[in-house]
């Protein structure tokens, strides 16, 4: 279990705690439980004076999941991981749906307007809505990390090789081999160029072979642009023919055009940066070569989170990680604007109220709801769905669990534009039994209440 992150009755970040410290924090009645997600306490007495280590908060941001780990440098202790799943597509596919509505309906009601399509400016550091999405998850989650533990530092993987690096490798051509890290960031360049296959059968998930397209033997080099990746057999196939003799011309002619989708990838990552240099926070960077570097020299598995434990040249040479489990964080936005619903053909179907709230509860809410009578006598635990009517569905672990009434429902964790999964459920049950709910003191209470 990840460690308990406490504030001080003013809000202050003090240095998150074990959680057995947290249970006995909670059961001598010295804090009460201030957040779920992630789980906060907050004391009742102000500690203005009390020291705290300064934490790094890590990044490893990534086109669909961003890994966040917070990290004591001192002491190289993991205290806080999550992965962050971003929306970017599901923005992608709410505006072109919106793009066809406005289309169809331009094209039915008012097709004598002149167009003007060509009448917006765009500020200098736009971005398309869906990385823009990315980036403002990442930033959600830095700002509300640094309100909840004190976060000193912030690293960021910015690119995923140095191209600097890469420049001396090709500028002395044996300079891989002599440096270890540099020789990682070649291979995540030469994994990003080939598509992390074998170039000649295309074969993927066995271990690959940086190979020479002209081979050493005929002379060639050892640049960048002279690489390719093989598997084993490919490689020993090919022997000292050149990739055109072996039967691939495309190989060699791919070979000497260079990459261009890095440059997506990375546009995000530089606008990160620049966003959080702007928090006044000192911000390090690293590449993904070192990251991997990193990762293999502890020996750690391949995951989001220890990726971003990973990152940069401040990691410490030791990184506690044991029973650290990382929230699963997923972006759901907050709801749309739209008040009248469409079918597919563009025609109207449904109205929406002005409302979003109904009996105290809001979509997208974590809510607890212990039904005592009829045919769903039972306890579900989930994300809510919720109606004018007052019978809410639930979406629990186990699937989805309709027309549960709203007077059963206890609300865990308002809706906060995101929502968080399996993992973190399996660490609310042991975080229940640190705060026990009162299940028959709260329905006596909510079946008086008007429902
Ligand atoms: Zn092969």
């Amino acid at each position: 279990m990840s460690f308990v992150l406490v504030l001080d009755t003013t809000h202050r970040p003090l240095n998150p705690v074990h959680p057995g410290h947290a249970r006995r924090l909670l059961t001598q009645g010295k804090a009460a439980v201030w957040r779920r997600f992630p789980f906060t306490l907050i004391l009742n007495q102000s500690l203005p004076v009390a020291p705290t280590t300064p934490l790094r908060l890590k990044l490893d941001p990534g086109s669909r999941t961003t890994g966040v780990a917070v990290v004591n440098d001192a002491t190289g202790q993991v205290v806080f991981a999550a992965e962050i799943t971003h929306r970017g597509q599901q923005i992608h596919d709410a505006l072109l749906a919106r793009h066809a509505v406005r289309r169809s309906r331009r094209q039915r009601q008012t097709h004598y307007r002149p167009a003007r399509f060509a009448n917006r400016r765009r500020p200098a550091e736009w971005a398309p809505p869906s990385l823009e999405s990315r980036l403002a998850n990442v930033l959600t989650w830095v700002a509300r990390l640094r309100r909840l533990c004190p976060v000193g530092a912030i690293s960021q993987e910015l690119v995923r090789f140095d191209t600097q690096l890469l420049q001396d490798a090709e500028i002395s051509g044996v300079a891989y081999q002599q440096r270890e890290l540099a020789g990682y960031e070649v291979r995540e360049y030469l994994l990003e160029k080939w598509g992390r296959r074998c170039a000649y059968c295309g074969v993927t998930g066995v271990p690959l072979q940086i190979e020479n397209i002209v081979p050493r033997a005929r002379g060639g080099s050892n640049r960048v642009s002279n690489l390719t990746l093989a598997c084993c057999p490919c490689n020993c196939a090919k022997g000292s023919q050149t990739a055109e003799e072996f039967g691939h011309p495309a190989i060699q002619r791919q070979a000497k055009t260079p990459l261009k989708d890095a440059t997506a990838v990375n546009a995000t990552r530089w606008a990160l940066f620049h966003r959080l240099g702007a928090t006044g926070l000192p911000v390090e960077v690293g590449t993904g070569g070192r990251t991997k570097w990193n990762r293999t020299q502890r020996g750690l598995p391949k995951t989001h989170w220890l990726d971003a434990a990973c990152v940069g040249a401040s990691t410490p040479s030791r990184l506690l990680t044991r029973a650290i489990r990382p929230v699963q964080i997923t972006a759901t936005g907050h709801g749309n604007r739209q008040m009248c619903g469409t079918d597919r053909y563009g025609f109207p179907i449904r109205h929406r109220t002005r409302h979003k709230r109904f009996v105290g509860f809001q979509t997208g809410d974590i809510v607890r709801a212990v039904v005592t009578q009829g045919k769903k006598v039972g306890v579900y635990e989930g994300r809510v769905l919720v109606r004018a009517s007052g019978s809410f569905d639930i979406r629990t672990s186990a699937g989805r669990q309709t027309s549960i009434n709203a007077r059963y429902c206890l609300p865990l964790h308002r809706n906060d534009g995101y929502t968080y999964h399996a993992s973190t459920r399996a660490q609310q049950r042991d975080l229940e039994a640190m705060t026990p709910v009162n299940a028959a003191a709260f329905i006596g209470a909510s079946d008086a209440s008007p429902a």
